[in-house]
């Protein structure tokens, strides 16, 4: 458990497909959290993301590479930590994400198949046949395990996004 993923242990062509990615979009609940909503009184929703996957994704962008966090929830939080980490694109309660996608390429400019996208439940799966990388996290509805051209070897909120971030950032500094 917690196996450390060296880019010796992805196979080459995953990491040539990361290296097209020019944009990687993230789900929230259960990729950048463990999917785990924690109510409090009144509309008091709380959320635990990892600092881990927040220095990863502010590093992958720096080296070129936007992330969009797409998700069909609308809370406060993910504004927040949005925000905080400068995320430029934030569509939150989205009921069709490949329809936010396509709206987000217009606005990139970046096709849809040259974004990776991570997601973990069922209103994942339609995007996974249209991006051009689609990455599941262990703790994934298996439709998307098995849809997946890759699974993180850690859960949602415990660093696959940093895994992931770390992965695309390695595969555009290698040739091989
Ligand atoms: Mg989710």
């Amino acid at each position: 458990m917690n196996r450390r993923v060296t880019t010796t242990s992805v196979p080459d062509e995953f990491l040539r497909r990361l290296r097209n990615v020019r944009l990687l979009g993230l789900d929230v609940d259960g990729v950048m959290t463990d999917g785990r909503l924690y109510y409090g009184p009144n509309s008091a929703e709380f959320k635990a993301f990892h600092a881990l996957d927040g220095s990863a994704m502010k590093r992958l962008m720096a080296a070129g590479v936007p992330i969009a966090i797409v998700t069909g929830r609308t809370s406060e939080a993910v504004a927040r930590r949005a925000s905080e980490l400068g995320v430029p694109y934030l569509y939150a309660g989205v009921a069709d994400k490949l329809a936010a996608l396509d709206e987000l390429a217009a606005r990139s400019g970046v096709d849809v198949n040259a974004m990776a996208f991570v997601g973990d439940d069922l209103a994942d799966l339609v995007v996974f046949g249209h991006v051009g990388v689609a990455i599941g996290v262990p703790n994934a509805h298996p439709d998307l395990i098995h849809q997946a051209d890759y699974v993180t070897s850690v859960a949602g909120g415990f660093g696959a996004v940093r895994e992931i971030c770390d992965l695309v950032i390695s595969a555009r500094s290698i040739r091989r």
